[in-house]
């Protein structure tokens, strides 16, 4: 079976900048895939890509052995795409569970579409929140709802741009168990997050992007062994 996602030799350039050097990565059914480096380094860009935002100037970008570089972001999310973005992006008028069914209405009849949404709720725990408006939410709780709106489209592979921005280590544990609980359910889960502690914790394989280069791929322990000697030879 090929991988779940498979991007090969990604480029991007921005006028002179080169914002992503020959990227090649996987993204596994069921794990989640971490993606980390400092600011600018290229991990937004990478998710354009992977969605279909920004077509690169170089490479492939294939999902379940289909090549989809050229596909629009509308035509990937109906082939099983879903992502977030850095940033809350919820109607704050809506309580949780309309902003759930704007979401699921799209794709399917009212009591589908009900039932979908009552077990996502469920699912991702936000049962005490369902009826709260957005705008009322805490900081964490308010990423919950977005990766629980994710997954009313059902997703094979869901994006997430730096969701534990702004939680409480309380709702990043929270976090934490309730992306295990997608990927055990065969969802594959990329995760840009600058929080080292939530990375190292939850995913399966590690990418560390650096000036738009991946620079070490492994399992969080040779990724934290890697780094560690890196810092020792730049003498940080
Ligand atoms: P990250 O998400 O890792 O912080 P980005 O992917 O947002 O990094 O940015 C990578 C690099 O590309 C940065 O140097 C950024 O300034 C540049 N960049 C990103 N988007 C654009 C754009 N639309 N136009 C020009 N430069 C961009
Ligand atoms: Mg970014």
């Amino acid at each position: 079976m090929p991988s779940l996602l498979e991007v090969s030799d990604v480029s991007v350039t921005f006028g002179a900048h080169r914002a992503l050097d020959s990227v090649d990565l996987v993204a596994e059914r069921g794990q989640i895939t971490g993606l980390i480096g400092p600011n600018g380094a290229g991990k937004s860009t990478l998710f354009d890509v992977i969605c279909g935002l920004r077509r690169p100037g170089t490479g492939r970008v294939v999902l379940d052995g289909e090549e989809i570089t050229k596909l629009g972001p509308a035509h990937r999310a109906r082939k099983g795409m879903a992502r977030t973005f850095q940033g809350l992006e919820l109607f704050g008028r809506l309580s949780v569970r309309d902003n759930l069914r704007v979401a699921a209405d799209i794709r399917m009849a009212g009591g589908q579409a009900s039932r979908l949404v009552d077990e996502i709720i469920d699912r991702v725990r936000l049962g005490a929140y369902a009826d709260r408006l957005a705008d009322s939410l805490p900081t964490g709780v308010g990423r919950l709802v977005e990766v629980a709106r994710a997954l009313t489209t059902e997703p094979r592979l869901i994006l997430l741009d730096e969701p534990a921005a702004g939680q409480d280590p309380d709702e990043t544990d929270r976090f934490a168990e309730i992306l295990r609980k997608v990927a055990a359910d065969g969802v594959g889960v990329m995760l840009v997050e600058h929080d080292m502690e939530l990375v190292m914790g939850v995913c399966d394989t590690v990418h560390v992007l650096d000036l738009g280069a991946i620079i070490s791929s492994g399992t969080p322990d040779e990724i934290r062994q890697h780094t560690a000697v890196l810092d020792a030879y730049l003498g940080a």
